[in-house]
């Protein structure tokens, strides 16, 4: 099969003599196609995964043959995040500002345990419990780490994805802006302004709470 093969539209077929010079295919197919064959990562890494995602895009993997094979070193010329290693609650910030900046249409692909779901790590003091919780992921590579062929495996499945989507309801060629992920605060904790008035109920609970204990409290000692 050639790599035009697939754009071909088996409901208009091309007589035999026309073969090599017309193609009839359908906007989504061409568009969706010439997407996936040539992402482009963005070049940054968490911890011991990225060694695993740096020796994908070496010599032996071959990352070009995705149309990868270049890294970029800023967020505004990439179309593929890939979380690879531990997100800290320091790290979240910045993940989710990187996101921000990435043009339409983006893709997150979460690599390992940690990306995931805090792998090891999960529930420690500085460690988020998966970066989904902050940006919207495509796709999960599991392993501690995964291997060059998992996250190869993964990148197909971002790619098949892609295939999927029609030019028609992507979230991108909607109507009015898309809206930004509200990057979450560092703190003592990290706080999500999604979440501000959950927070909000919370605290006035809390705050009611030892209220009532300190004039308990008061009343006992009276
Ligand atoms: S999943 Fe395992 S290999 Fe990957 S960053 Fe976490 S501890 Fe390291």
């Amino acid at each position: 099969m050639s790599a035009t093969d697939e754009l071909l539209n088996p409901d208009f077929p091309v007589p035999d003599e026309l073969q090599s010079n017309i193609a009839i295919t359908t906007i989504d197919k061409i568009y969706n196609w010439s997407r996936r064959s040539s992402m482009w990562p963005m070049m940054f890494g968490l911890a011991c995964c990225a060694i695993e995602m740096i020796c994908t895009a070496a010599s032996r993997y071959d990352l070009s043959r995705f149309g990868m094979e270049v890294m970029r070193p800023s967020p505004r010329q990439s179309d593929l995040m890939i979380v690879s290693g531990t997100v800290t609650k320091k790290m979240v910030p910045q993940i989710v500002r990187l996101y921000n900046q990435m043009p339409e249409p983006k893709y997150v692909l979460s690599m390992g345990a940690c990306a995931t779901g805090g792998g090891p790590f999960k529930e420690g003091y500085n460690v988020v419990s998966g970066v989904d919780k902050y940006v919207p992921v495509d796709v999960y590579v599991p392993g501690c780490p995964p291997t060059p062929q998992a996250l190869l495996f993964g990148l197909i499945a971002v790619q098949k994805k892609i295939d999927q989507q029609s030019i028609l309801t992507v979230p991108w060629y909607q109507r009015g802006p898309s809206e930004a992920i509200p990057v979450p605060i560092l703190g003592p904790d990290i706080i999500d302004p999604r979440q501000s008035d959950v927070i909000r109920v919370q605290a006035a609970k809390l705050a009611t709470a030892a209220t009532a204990v300190a004039e308990l409290s008061g009343a006992a000692e009276a």
